[in-house]
């Protein structure tokens, strides 16, 4: 797709107000592929006009007519699959099945479950002699990460649109393209001018300027644990409402009587998708000592059929590339036995790394503590069920696990006592209306189904 050249606001590209720009840059070849313009507080603020002016009217537009605009904005997704996965292999470079499958497809799914919930969702409620009013919040400021760059605008975009709130987004630096395209999607589905608009920009400017803006009732941000506290901190000073989808170092807890080879598998696919560029993946996988050899072997020939280029892309940029590496480095230094991988780079050009396994690995170690985002599995061995429970809560994060059993009862008995906002059950499967979002450091709110669509009302009582 060629780039714009503006911004998207009130309806309409317009020009930046100041000059920079920032290149796109194609992680698979290091080519860059466009410019977008690096917006400023004055998009910012011209952004949040925008979408303060369209409030009123989008807000008493009846929920049955948003719901036909979402879904008309959910059939342009759909129309455009194409060009979207073309755009998110090229930005991202993410390999093009990836691309079709989860960050085309994904996104045309959730626009149609806002589409549905936003025509039946009960916006009114009766509580005794009350009758409880649930109201949109107002002007929502989005601020997205770059890791499945179209299905995190869509999270937040969508249930805000169904619940008659106005938008602002700043997405990712690093793949700004698929929001414009986002953005010629509103359009063709005939969103009126103003309800939804894009800033393209860097973090500390354009995406500061927006969590800062003192005429944004609420920011939805996702994103690192970092910038997340930063926007906590100004929300909570400026008394607004705010939702926060931070990092994970997620379980997944392989109990004696699982099926140990499905386990290994379906969780070493789970951290090499993307390239573990996923929030939510299960990074520390958790096997007892008596089976733990075996896993060892069937997660290192597991990971040999990741091969950088062709199942597996590249990171998204020379930095994360850089970080990734250094965290492989801290493994070896620290004392875990890598059993796949390593820390030379596997290519001559791209930002690839190493799909990498590494053995005995203790809860204390740094790879097995901090978010690494990158291919990068740890097994860690496990004494007994209550020492694997120990072991799995043990963690600033809280955002997402797995448990294998023998059966669905002995894992959910065991997934009740996790201190995490998503568990799946001996395999279980994506579900769009599924609440998604993290205990402790993770985040606080929840995106998709009502429960992501509940983040964005706030209620009225009126008593008779
Ligand atoms: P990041 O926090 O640097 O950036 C995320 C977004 O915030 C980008 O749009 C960025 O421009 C913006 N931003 C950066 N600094 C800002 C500031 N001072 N004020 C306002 N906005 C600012 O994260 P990243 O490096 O782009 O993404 C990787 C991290 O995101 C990982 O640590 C990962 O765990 C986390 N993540 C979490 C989820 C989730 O759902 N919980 C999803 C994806 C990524």
């Amino acid at each position: 797709m060629k780039a714009h050249d503006g911004m998207y606001i009130g309806g309409a590209w317009r020009p930046a107000a100041g000059q920079d720009t920032i290149a796109v840059v194609n992680p698979a070849d290091e080519q860059v592929i466009g410019h977008v313009p690096a917006g400023t507080a004055q998009d910012v603020d011209d952004a949040v006009r925008a979408a303060r002016a369209a409030f009123p009217g989008w807000a008493a537009t009846p929920p049955t007519e948003r719901a036909a605009r979402i879904a008309a904005l959910r059939d342009v997704l759909a129309a455009r699959r194409g060009e979207i996965a073309e755009t998110v292999t090229a930005e991202l470079g993410s390999p093009p099945g990836l691309s079709q499958v989860v960050h085309a497809g994904v996104p045309v799914l959730v626009a149609g479950s806002y589409a549905e919930l936003a025509a039946t969702y009960a916006f009114e409620e009766k509580l005794g002699n009350s009758t409880v009013l649930l109201e949109p919040v107002g002007v929502v400021g989005a601020i997205t990460p770059w890791n499945y760059p179209l299905h995190q605008i869509v999270a937040k975009v969508a249930p805000a649109l169904a619940a008659g709130c106005t938008v602002v987004l700043k997405p990712a630096e690093d793949t700004p393209l698929v929001a414009q395209l986002f953005a010629e999607a509103t359009e063709e589905a005939g969103l009126p001018g103003g309800v939804f608009n894009l800033v393209t920009g860097l973090g500390p400017v354009a995406g500061q300027a927006l969590a800062e803006h003192e005429d944004v009732d609420m920011v939805s941000f996702t994103g690192s644990t970092a910038v997340g506290r930063q926007i906590g901190a100004t929300a909570g000073a400026a008394v607004k409402r705010v939702a926060l989808e931070l990092g994970g170092k997620s379980a997944n807890v392989i109990l004696p009587g699982a099926d140990l080879a499905r386990a290994v598998n379906v969780g070493v696919a789970n951290v090499m998708s993307n390239s573990g560029q996923t929030c939510s993946a299960w990074t520390r996988m958790l096997v007892d000592a008596e089976r733990y050899e075996e896993a060892v072997a069937l997660a290192a020939a597991a990971v040999a059929k990741y091969v950088p280029g062709e199942r597996v892309g590249p990171l998204v940029n020379a930095k994360q590339q850089a970080r990734v590496r250094g965290y492989i480095e801290k493994g070896v230094e620290e004392g875990a036995r890598l059993v796949a991988g390593g820390p030379e780079a596997p290519r001559e050009q791209g930002y690839y790394v190493r799909p990498t396994v590494f053995a005995d690995v203790t809860p204390d170690m740094t790879v097995a503590r901090e978010e690494i985002f990158g291919p990068v599995l740890c097994l860690l061995r496990y004494e007994d069920v209550d020492d694997a429970l120990r072991i799995a809560n043990d963690t600033v994060y809280g955002l997402a696990g797995a448990v294998w059993a023998a059966d669905d009862a002995e894992a959910v008995a065991f997934a009740r006592r996790m201190d995490t906002g998503q568990v799946d059950i001996n395999g279980g499967r994506f579900n769009p209306l599924a609440p998604f979002g993290g205990y402790k450091l993770s985040g606080v709110g929840r995106e998709l189904g009502p429960h992501g669509l509940a983040e964005y009302l706030q209620t009225k009582s009126l008593q008779f």
